[in-house]
């Protein structure tokens, strides 16, 4: 089994290669834990993120949407908690100069990096990432890149139910960017200072939360395992021992990363603290509480989240669908040849269909055929390079399938169908193709 460091050195290539994800402003030296994703990246985080969407707010009738700004009024964080205490507790090593999470060292006293005891008292830093909104930049004026999605969700609640008349119990999602100043970026996009965070916060009553709670737990497991196609095995539940005070229960979801079990995803029961915290902040209790005509009472909804990363679930992606194995060739010589190859789920896949012309000659009709299918899938089409090489380029960015058209097409209007997985040829008549795929990728 090859080590951590060297399989996620062979992602990191592969990302910055096929146009996944690199770093951002490469060309002036980057940004520690900025990342910028190319055309198959986008692809990819766009799949998952739409089909979140669709899994948590579509397909529902009971979750609301939003779009919030990033920028909020800097008084919600106050109310929040997090302008005094969203920080970490950092130590420095007066030797090498390095910089650690105290929660994150076996033993505080010790650098983790040269091993000199000589460590700094811990010190707090907060994670929040400052800006000033119009011409003067002073304390008046200064705001904060929100660190979290679900704040604005809390604070538009009630403008939103009565939007969509929902009642109790119902949630409102949001997906976007959040902004935290980590000290620490590390592990490729796993810990950055930019991403993406999808979030769903369901407001109930008290007596149902736990009812939710679990609910919510096995909704989100099956997303992962159900939708995603990720093996059970891969993932497991940490449920936290210590909770915040306002708490009843929390948990993660962690996956197995080359790097070790880490969290993707949170989800927690965070009784009525958000609520009662904007209400006290804003003085607009009406906005908070909610009138239950059933119960004939007043009350600070319970929120039960759900609070994933995206850029997280596109890294566990990546690293699940990562294989090398061997295939057929037509090099001298060789019948075999290495290739790198993403498993990742149709569904999800960057490039669902690549249509490729056997020969130049072809090239009117099979462009013909892919503007067709473009429409209804996510395609691509390649022209260069024997056929073998441009199986490998889309094997490479887990294109599920090849669609060849060759001179026989010609003659009866059929294409043959390469699977990556099985490596299997099959022919399909174009009349028939759009379906064929259809039934292959939602299944
Ligand atoms: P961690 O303990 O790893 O710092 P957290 O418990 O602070 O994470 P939450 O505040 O619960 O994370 O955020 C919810 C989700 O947002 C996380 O499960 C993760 O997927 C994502 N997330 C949080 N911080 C980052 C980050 N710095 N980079 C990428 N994703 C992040």
């Amino acid at each position: 089994m090859e080590n951590s460091d060297d399989f996620m050195a062979k992602i990191v290539a592969l990302c910055k290669r096929r146009g996944f994800i690199f770093q951002s402003s490469e060309m002036y030296g980057g940004i520690n834990g900025f990342w910028d994703y190319g055309p198959i990246g986008v692809a990819l985080k766009r799949a998952v993120e739409q089909t979140w969407w669709k899994y948590m707010v579509e397909d529902r009738d009971n979750v609301e949407g939003l779009d919030s700004t990033i920028i909020c009024h800097p008084m919600v964080w106050q109310a929040s908690g997090h302008l005094a205490n969203f920080a970490d507790e950092m130590t420095d090593c007066t030797v090498c100069k390095k910089r650690f999470r105290v929660d994150q060292m076996d033993d505080p006293t010790t650098c983790p990096a040269c091993g000199a005891k000589a460590m700094t008292p811990p010190r707090n830093f907060n994670l929040m990432m400052k800006t000033f909104v119009g011409p003067v930049f002073d304390e008046e004026h200064a705001a904060y890149l929100r660190a979290e999605t679900c704040q604005p969700i809390f604070v538009d609640f009630n403008t939103i139910r009565i939007a969509s008349r929902q009642k109790l119990p119902f949630g409102i999602a949001q997906t976007g960017k959040s902004f935290r100043n980590e000290i620490n970026p590390r592990n490729f996009t796993f810990r950055s200072r930019e991403f993406t965070q999808m979030e769903m916060e369901f407001f109930c009553h008290e007596d149902e939360s736990m009812k939710w709670f679990d609910y919510w737990h096995e909704q989100r497991w099956n997303f992962y395992t159900k939708i995603l196609g990720i093996a059970e095995d891969k993932l497991r539940i940490h449920w936290h021992d210590k909770l915040a005070h306002y708490a009843k229960k929390a948990l993660d979801i962690e996956f197995l990363y080359p790097f070790g079990w880490n969290e993707v995803e949170g989800v927690h029961h965070r009784g009525t603290w958000d609520m009662s915290q904007h209400a006290a902040y804003s003085k607009q209790e009406q906005d908070c509480r909610y009138f239950d005509q059933e119960r004939n009472a007043t009350y600070y909804p319970t929120v039960v989240e759900s609070s994933c990363g995206l850029d997280r679930i596109c890294l566990l992606l990546i690293c699940n669908a990562y294989d090398e194995d061997t295939a057929a060739t037509q090099k001298e010589g060789m019948d075999e040849d290495a290739r790198v190859v993403l498993h990742f789920a149709p569904r999800i896949a960057p490039v669902q269909v690549a249509v490729l012309p056997l020969s130049k000659k072809l090239e009117e009709p099979a462009t013909d055929l892919f503007r067709k299918i473009r429409g209804s899938f996510r395609a691509q089409y390649d022209v260069t390079g024997s056929i073998g090489k441009r199986y490998r380029r889309q094997d490479e960015i887990g294109t599920p399938f090849c669609v060849t058209f060759d001179f026989d097409s010609l003659n009866d209007n059929a294409v043959t169908v390469r699977d990556r997985d099985a490596m299997t040829q099959e022919r399909v008549t174009v009349a028939e193709l759009a379906q064929w795929l259809r039934n292959k990728i939602d299944k």
